[in-house]
């Protein structure tokens, strides 16, 4: 990959980085609202679910972004971490912090059980 274009992943995902901090900062204290309608119970309780799992899914991104910007000053970046096939510019466009190409994504994605443990892992590893 080009230098230009390293560096023009490497702004996207800063930017990604500084939104996601951010995001996941405030959120820390997930506010537990108490109410004496029963109905509002079920909205709050509703809510807070709704606020872990978003929490939860930007935290993750944020680690994502965090390992891909590592991955550029290490000279690993757009180089599937499972396969070392590079990944093609247009899912590099889409998802500039994957770690991994299409094909093995898929692999990720439908595997639940056995594989999906050894993902983790080169996640883990590469984190
Ligand atoms: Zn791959």
């Amino acid at each position: 990959m080009k230098k230009s274009e390293l560096s023009k992943y490497r702004n996207v995902l800063k930017t990604k980085q500084a939104e996601l901090a951010q995001v996941v900062r405030n959120r820390d204290g997930i506010a537990i609202e108490k109410s004496p309608d029963a109905f509002d119970e079920v909205q709050y309780a509703a809510e807070r679910e709704l606020a872990i799992h978003n929490l939860d899914r930007d935290s993750n991104l944020l680690r994502s972004v965090r390992a891909a910007l590592r991955r550029i000053e290490e000279g690993s970046f757009a180089v599937c971490l499972h396969c070392e096939e590079d990944i093609s510019p247009k899912r590099l466009a889409a998802v500039p912090w994957t770690a991994f190409c299409i094909e093995c994504q898929e692999i990720v994605d439908r595997s639940q059980g056995d594989h999906r443990d050894d993902f983790d892992e080169l996640l883990i590893n590469a984190a």
